[in-house]
């Protein structure tokens, strides 16, 4: 017997066909022996039309409290019809929405972005575990969370962290994002029709994924990820619990710190108004390749270039740059940097201002610090190098 936590998008539940052949595929798991948590999004677009009808009618003085208020609508109608669906195929089932004694997300008051209060959830959670072991499956709104008697959201796509942390909480075999996609695909298959289906991917490349734009799962979600939870992502179209789609492999990512091992060098070459001068890049990068030389960062501006490499290959790259200055009409000079060390940091709960406020109070000057929603690379004088590491450390 599992332990499955079902997750239905907006359109896995578009139509009552639709809302049945999920509640159908929800039955088959039930009849085999399995116990079934459901968590269900607003029918289709329902939260933007919510959004739009509120926006519409209230001009001002929106409270972030009757905002989140409304917007919970449409996940607290499609539980009603999802539970009363599974009823009528003979599946024992309630729904439980944030104004039901047994609602088990716990949040903060942070009405539109709410954070889970991990402590309360996992106690509240074990509600759940008394109605799986009499037999009943329970169909729960995602998105919403509750913050004292008021209903809070997770924020837009928020039904997945929803689906994940009671797969988590309740320690579930699998958790199984149900969507209108096969699975998770090469790119969105809206934007290329090509696009191909991946049968696995990481925890890591799927944060990375989701932070820089896929909506495909909400970026959050897989922090709650256990590596023993076995998780996919598969097409509704199926009506199949078991079908095929795409793995997520792996546990959640906690903060790595990596210092290159040897001291890395920066080049600059100055000019003018590079970022307009089509071709320049990849004239500096070729001159790499050509040389069997990797590129770590290469950072432009509008009167310089710059790039990161290992030192050990600087003594060859430099004079190479500079031919290719004298060459080049716009370019006028090119500079190198002392010793550097490069440090980068994975995950999610990166505080890039943290970090800048520590390097500052304790004189450590950064080269450059470049900053994306999932990972931070930082350049400081070599002598820094294993007293930054440390210092970041102690932050988290
Ligand atoms: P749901 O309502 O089920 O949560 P979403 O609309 O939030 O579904 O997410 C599914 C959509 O994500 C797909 O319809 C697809 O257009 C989009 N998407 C973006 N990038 C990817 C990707 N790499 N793989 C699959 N789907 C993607
Ligand atoms: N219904 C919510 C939204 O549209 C949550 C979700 O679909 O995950 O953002
Ligand atoms: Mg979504």
């Amino acid at each position: 017997m599992d332990i499955i936590v079902a997750k239905f998008g907006g359109t896995s539940v578009g139509n009552g066909e639709r809302i049945k052949k999920a509640a159908q595929s929800i039955a088959k798991e039930y009849f085999k022996g399995n116990q079934v948590v459901v968590v269900v999004s607003a029918v289709n677009k329902t939260t933007d039309d919510l959004i739009n009808l509120m926006n519409d009618a209230i001009t001002n003085n929106l409270t972030a409290k009757q905002h989140a208020e409304i917007v919970g609508m449409g996940e607290r109608t499609s539980v009603r019809l999802f539970s009363a669906t599974l009823e009528s195929l003979g599946v024992k089932s309630i729904f439980i929405d944030p104004y039901n004694d047994l609602w088990p997300i716990i949040t903060d008051s942070n009405y539109l972005e709410a954070k889970i209060n991990m402590e309360k959830t996992t106690e509240k959670i074990q509600n759940l575990k008394i109605l799986l072991n009499q037999g009943i499956v329970p169909v729960i709104c995602g998105f919403l969370g509750k913050s004292g008697d008021q209903i809070t959201t997770l924020g837009r796509g928020g039904s997945d962290i929803t689906a994940f942390l009671i797969g988590e909480c309740l320690n579930a075999n699998e958790v199984i994002i149900v969507t209108d996609v096969d699975g998770v695909l090469s790119t969105d298959p809206r934007k290329i029709n090509e696009a191909e289906l991946l049968e696995s991917i990481t925890v890591g490349e799927m944060v990375a994924l989701a932070t820089h734009g896929a909506q495909v799962l909400h970026p959050n979600a897989l922090d709650y990820k256990h590596p023993d939870i076995a998780a996919k992502i598969i097409n509704f179209n199926y009506g199949d619990l078991t079908s095929q789609g795409t793995y997520i492999t792996g546990p959640k990512e906690v903060i790595p710190i990596d210092m290159f091992k040897n001291p890395v060098t920066s080049i600059t070459v100055v000019g003018k108004g590079l970022l307009k001068e089509i071709g320049i890049i990849s004239s500096l990068t070729n001159i790499l390749l050509d040389n069997d030389i990797n590129l770590f960062k290469l950072n432009p501006h509008h009167n310089s270039i710059t790039i990161f490499i290992d030192k050990k290959d600087s003594a060859k790259a430099y004079p190479l740059y500079h031919d290719f200055v004298l060459k080049h009409e716009g370019l006028s000079s090119i500079s190198q940097s002392h010793d550097l060390a490069m440090i980068s940091l994975t995950g999610p709960e990166l505080d890039e201002l943290e970090i800048s406020k520590t390097l500052t109070k304790n004189n450590i000057e950064a080269e450059l610090i470049n900053i994306t929603k999932t990972e931070i690379l930082i350049f400081v004088d070599w002598n820094d190098g294993e007293k930054t590491c440390k210092l970041i450390e102690n932050i988290n």
